[in-house]
């Protein structure tokens, strides 16, 4: 299938998605942080918004909507419909959907927020996971319990490992920190970090990552990792209580 597939850059750290079928000019967004960006990114490859995909009802993912929306179908979680802006089409998980001519899947990813969800789209490749799973990092538990947080990585981590994961912010770099504080010795985590230095000398973002790079190197989801749990002094612990563990170090990192 033929899609063209864009970053933006929005506000300080957020990045909206697009996604354009070429052959039926169909054009999804998924979040919309802030109008102008995404705006002009849209006028200037001649683009007019078929659909718009809201990952959850932050300020920061949705703020931009008004000014975007037109004439596109809006879609988000039908749990938390109350909390985001006008939908016209309410999801829940195990929903299939079709956007830009291809099939995407909605999965509950609620821990972040309740009610988050995930757009997949198996086919084309690529996971919208907003500030569920994020690249070297997961978002902070607002709402729901680590045990929530990590059932909701564990379905991102069961797809295929080429999977590109869409996340909402550019965090990497105080993520991979943080990792590393963890894992000083950690060959791959050195690696990775001076992908992560080298792009954002750059200026370039380091969001999309593949689902198989966040499996070796995203501490997130190693809670199950016997290496990690030996690195936080915790060997012997269940994965839902080493996610809590790492999940409260980040918080006061
Ligand atoms: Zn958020
Ligand atoms: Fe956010």
């Amino acid at each position: 299938m033929p899609l063209t597939f864009v970053t933006v850059p929005c506000l300080k750290d957020n990045y909206a998605f697009l996604l354009h079928n070429d052959e039926t000019d169909e054009t999804a967004l998924i979040d919309a942080p802030e109008a102008g960006p995404i705006k002009a990114e849209l006028d200037k490859r001649g683009w007019h918004l078929t659909d718009v995909l809201l990952t959850h009802h932050h300020w920061d993912h949705v703020d931009g909507l008004d000014g975007l929306r037109g004439d596109a179908r809006v879609i988000g979680a039908k749990s938390d419909a109350s909390r985001l802006p006008p939908l016209d089409l309410e999801v829940s998980e195990g929903d299939e959907i079709t956007v830009c001519g291809e099939p995407v899947e909605i999965l509950d990813v609620s821990g972040h927020t309740l009610g988050h969800i995930a757009f997949v789209m198996r086919g084309a490749g690529y996971a919208f996971t907003a500030d569920s799973l994020m690249a070297m990092g997961c978002g902070r538990l607002f709402e729901g319990t680590p045990a929530q947080m990590w059932d909701s990585l564990l379905k991102l981590r069961a797809l295929p490992p080429q999977t590109v994961v869409c996340s909402g912010h550019e965090y990497t770099t105080n993520n991979m920190a943080f990792a590393l504080s963890l894992e000083p010795d950690n060959a791959k985590l050195i690696s990775r970090k001076s992908q992560i230095d080298a792009a954002r000398d750059k200026g370039v973002p380091t969001v999309p990552s593949t689902l198989a790079v966040e499996m070796e190197t995203n501490p997130f989801l190693r809670a199950d990792d016997p290496a990690l749990k030996q690195a936080i002094g915790l060997p012997d612990a269940d994965p839902v209580d080493v996610f809590a563990e790492v999940r409260k170090r980040k918080d006061n990192f």
